[in-house]
């Protein structure tokens, strides 16, 4: 379970880890009561990270400009999620960037300490391209984190003096959260020197979902996107994936042989939707409006095995709710003929192969 930032924020407040004092809004409006002093930063609270890139984090010197900004973040979409609450901080004179986190590695089967100099920017990145700017060190489940791991990370990404016993601190603090908390993962970046101090600018927290039972007083997000609630209002069964080609089946075995041809001929689904045995053309036409709305999808792949379903519903859902992006389909079963004639008036032709429909619909979004 993903927290937001200022709940781990409040958390880090909780095991003293230095924070900026902040405040969360829903509306501009609300600005008007905070005793904050300017100039102020603006954040998005959003559970998808490289906000600031989205233009989700805004710095404001005057309360018009703090106003104009809340007004243009709140209600914006960031990677699929509309922003409906906003941190007010007192905004820092930042200085460095530094990044330190505790990760669970499945891998190892121990909690990872990473430390790295090149902080605030996206820490994959950084892996790829620089692995040498990071320290790590694997923790042994019985020793713990001690304070000499602490000191040599430190002393890797470059700290001494004043800085370097802040480091100490703040990570034994993280790693005293994370292992009370249930984190499998939690991620300060940036760290920031500001003025003689490290202050975290930022905050990811997030909680084994099977330990959350353990942890009754921890907020309690809505892990689902917008668009698999909305599925879900609607009955349909809807998983997000993260790559652009939309599929949506019959029958969960379909669906999951769909998503394996799919990966089979090179494709990234982007997600899948199971319209289910006796779908109707209303729950179809719904369905492709759903898929297809997800960013980054180029294409979409409906693969209809028509066995309750009958593929005349099926087509007319499709027709009656042409996607926004090409699409492929796959049509076979009760009622095949009545489909494909409906398919075929709307000038859209319906495979029988599901491999060969596949393919074509890879090819589509890799240009060729
Ligand atoms: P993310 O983009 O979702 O990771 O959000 P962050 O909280 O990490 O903010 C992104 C970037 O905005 C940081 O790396 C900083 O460079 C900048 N930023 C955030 N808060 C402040 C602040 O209080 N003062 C200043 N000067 N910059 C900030
Ligand atoms: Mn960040």
């Amino acid at each position: 379970m993903k927290l937001h930032e200022f709940q781990a924020k409040e958390l880090f407040a909780k095991y003293s880890i230095p924070v900026q004092k902040g405040t969360v809004i829903e509306n501009p409006q609300q600005l008007d009561g905070l005793s904050l002093h300017f100039p102020l930063v603006l954040k998005a609270q959003v559970l998808v990270g490289g906000r600031g890139k989205a233009g989700g984090i805004k710095l404001a010197k005057t309360p018009a400009e703090a106003k104009q900004h809340a007004r243009a973040i709140l209600g914006m979409q960031i990677k699929g999620e509309t922003v409906k609450r906003l941190l007010v901080a007192e905004a820092a004179e930042i200085g460095a960037e530094y990044y330190l986190a505790f990760i669970v590695d499945r891998g190892a089967g121990r909690l990872v300490a990473i430390a790295s100099a090149a902080g605030g920017i996206d820490i994959e990145n950084v892996a790829r391209t620089a692995p040498e700017k990071i320290a790590k060190v694997a923790l042994d489940p019985f020793l713990g984190f001690q304070s000499f791991h602490a000191r040599g990370l430190g002393g890797q990404i470059g700290l001494g003096g004043a800085l370097l016993t802040d480091f100490v601190k703040i990570a034994a603090a993280l790693y005293h959260l994370c292992t009370t908390e249930d984190a499998e993962l939690v991620e300060i970046n940036p760290l920031a020197v500001v003025g003689d101090r490290l202050l975290a600018i930022d905050a990811k927290v997030i909680i084994d979902d099977n330990a959350v039972f353990r942890h009754p007083d921890l907020p309690k997000n809505e892990e689902l996107t917008e668009l698999e609630q909305l599925a879900r209002a609607s009955g349909l069964s809807y998983v997000e994936l993260d790559g652009e080609i939309a599929i949506i089946g019959n029958g969960a075995g379909l669906v999951m042989s769909t998503l394996d041809v799919v990966a089979h001929f090179g494709g990234r689904p982007a997600n899948f939707l199971d319209v289910g045995g006796g779908a109707t053309e209303e729950n179809m036409a719904q369905a492709i409006d759903i898929v297809a709305r997800k960013p980054g999808v180029r294409a979409l792949f409906v693969n209809i095995f028509g066995g309750i379903t009958r593929c005349d519903d099926i087509a007319r859902g499709i027709t009656a709710s042409p996607p926004p992006v090409q699409m492929v389909v796959r049509l076979t079963g009760t009622n095949e003929e009545e489909g494909r004639k409906i398919l075929q008036a709307a000038g859209i032709h319906a495979y029988l192969d599901p491999e060969e429909a596949a393919q074509r619909v890879v090819s589509l979004v890799r240009g060729r």
